[in-house]
């Protein structure tokens, strides 16, 4: 089985679809980490992020696994680095060639294969899983976004800084060529701004047990 869930950058993907695969037991697949994880290794070789033809390379030459549901980029354990302000600037455009989105989403498959799983990111519902068999769109004002943002990361940005990155990304993913920021006819839409993570969670498992 698989749920996907989709939407912007800050509206609680994540922690909502790390919830929802605990509690049924399910994996979770962050597709986001894996542009992060690109980002991150593209940076360390200090290669210019916003080239997309290097960007390629660098993708094509790193090898990003998920062990014990955690990230690793050549072997080495990254989750835990991924969510800086310096990877929040640049992975929106990183992200932005259809070549490299191709060959992200066939990696994401790949570790779909054969397991149940709870997934997240912008396009899982449209281009990535297309086929999913439940789809949610979460959706939330950009200012409620940027607070939470800046609450899990006080210390690398300030709050006006986080808003304007994020919207710089929200112009960015709704450009791309395909997948970004687009709502599945079937999916089910629910505005978190003024839900709790708790809420949400509630409203995500109330549709997967009906
Ligand atoms: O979900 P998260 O914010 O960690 O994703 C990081 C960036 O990767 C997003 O801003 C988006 O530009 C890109 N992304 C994407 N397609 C996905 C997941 C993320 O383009 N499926």
């Amino acid at each position: 089985m698989i749920i996907a869930i989709d939407g912007p950058a800050g509206v609680g993907k994540s922690t909502i679809a790390h919830m929802v695969a605990q509690r049924c037991g399910f994996y979770f697949l962050n597709s986001g980490n894996f542009y992060r994880a690109v980002a991150w290794s593209h940076l360390k070789r200090n290669k210019d992020p916003f080239d997309a033809d290097s960007v390629l390379d660098t993708a094509r030459s790193t090898d990003i696994t998920v062990r014990n549901g955690r990230i690793h980029v050549d072997g080495q354990d990254v989750e835990d680095m991924l969510h800086v302000h310096g990877i929040d600037q640049c992975v929106a455009q990183v992200s932005v060639d259809p070549r490299l989105r191709v060959y992200v989403n066939s990696l994401l498959r790949k570790v779909a294969e054969g397991q149940d799983i709870v997934t997240e990111g912008r396009d899982v519902t449209t281009v990535v899983f297309p086929d999913a068999d439940l789809k949610f769109y979460f959706d939330a004002q950009p200012e409620i976004r940027a607070r939470r943002r800046f609450g899990q990361h006080p210390d690398e940005a300030s709050y006006a800084q986080v808003l304007e990155t994020l919207k710089k990304r929200d112009e960015i993913d709704k450009g791309k060529a395909f997948g970004g920021l687009k709502v599945s006819e079937d999916a089910i839409v629910l505005d978190t701004s003024h839900l709790t993570i708790e809420e949400v969670c509630e409203r995500v498992l109330a549709a997967i047990f009906v």
